[in-house]
């Protein structure tokens, strides 16, 4: 067993030194997790919808919230955007942008019946849990999905194989569940699990059905981890964790149960507006982040907010630098080529667009 001298916390603190330590220190300081925001498939998703209306025009309809937070939505709802749940509450023949949390195969046969322009952000790397999720199945294999009920991502998954995906949320729940043939089992996790938690689920899945088979590559997302990271470097060394985030946001709920898990304070906000100057008294180093669908202008009004409670120095924590842009929807950027407002519409989107056109 690890010492405690070895211990994740320890070195943490051996890198930023103890905030017990900081304690003659006057003004309280600022670390701010590098990664943190919006991640390569919300960015995309949002930039989907923005794209949409300059290019076919308001309203364009969108399942679900585009990305979970209230901000955005909002934003884009000032430009035209209806947000919607069901496919039956849009026109026929209008134009409906998927979410990036992905959609079952019904939602899209219910929009093929409606007649409907269909736009797919759902983000790549869950469009890779769901092939992953088919080819399972076609090995006739009974497919554990370790995530949360009610989530629309798992929704969308489970969809693509209802009658042999049994959904797994806790260890308790792996300890119980039951599948027809333990010879034949896969799993599959949500893309913005909780990295460690999911890992003890997955040790007794895989205790409990030895034959068990995963996909290639771990489907928690690379935003999702080093978010998580990011958090574990700073939580040790902070006397509280703030998490900017809207309430629906699976990924921002975890990064506070991440910081938690360090013993620390840590509470996730939608805005500066929530914070509670009692939080604060006292406090030496304050943790910031975000979750992948929180916009950067947020943490910056939190930033401002701190500052004016006696936060003297903001500290960047950085584990990684992030790179990743996915390519715009293949039916977008057609649409986009035969529009001919290409060149004025790429120097707006060109970074995503691009790609695909080449
Ligand atoms: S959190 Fe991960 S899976 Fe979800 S949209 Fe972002 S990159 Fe894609």
């Amino acid at each position: 067993m690890a010492s405690r001298r070895d211990s994740p916390v320890c070195a943490v603190r051996r890198r930023w030194g103890r905030v017990s330590e900081r304690g003659s220190l006057p003004v309280m300081e600022v670390l701010l997790a590098q990664p943190r925001g919006y991640c390569a498939g919300v960015d995309r998703a949002i930039d989907v919808v923005d794209l949409a209306i300059d290019l076919y025009g308001a309203p364009v309809y969108v399942r679900h919230e585009i990305v979970h937070n209230r901000f955005v939505v909002e934003s884009l709802r000032e430009r035209g955007a209806i947000f919607v749940e069901e496919i039956s509450e849009i026109p026929e023949g209008a134009t409906v942008v998927f979410s990036a949390h992905g959609v079952s195969p019904a939602v899209r046969d219910d929009a093929r019946a409606r007649s409907l322009r269909t736009i797919d952000a759902t983000c790549p790397l869950v469009t890779k849990v769901h092939l992953e999720a088919l080819r399972f199945a076609k090995q006739d294999r009974w497919i554990l999905l370790v995530g949360h009920a009610g989530h629309a991502e798992v929704e969308g998954t489970m969809g693509e194989a209802p009658d042999r995906m049994i959904l797994v949320q806790s260890v308790e729940e792996a300890e119980r569940v039951t599948v027809p043939d333990p010879e034949r089992v896969g799993y599959l996790t949500q893309t913005t699990l909780s990295v460690d938690e999911t890992m003890e689920i997955l040790a007794v899945l895989r205790r409990r059905f030895p034959k068990i088979k995963g996909p290639p590559r771990e489907d928690i997302c690379y935003a999702t981890q080093n978010r998580q990271n990011a958090v574990k470097e700073m939580a040790g060394a902070c006397d509280l964790v703030l998490v900017v985030g809207s309430p629906s946001s699976s990924n921002s709920n975890r990064l506070a149960e991440v910081a938690r898990s360090f013993g620390v304070e840590a509470y996730r906000i939608e805005s500066a507006t929530e914070l509670d100057p009692a939080w604060i008294g006292g406090k030496r180093r304050v943790g910031v982040t975000s979750g992948a669908s929180t916009p950067e202008r947020l943490v910056q009004e939190l930033l401002v907010r701190l500052q004016e409670l006696g936060a003297a120095s903001v500290r960047p924590v950085e584990v990684t630098k992030e790179d990743l842009v996915f390519h715009m929807p293949s039916s977008l950027a057609r649409d986009l080529l035969e529009s001919g407002r290409q060149e004025e519409l790429l120097s707006r989107y060109g970074r995503m667009v691009r790609p695909s056109l080449t």
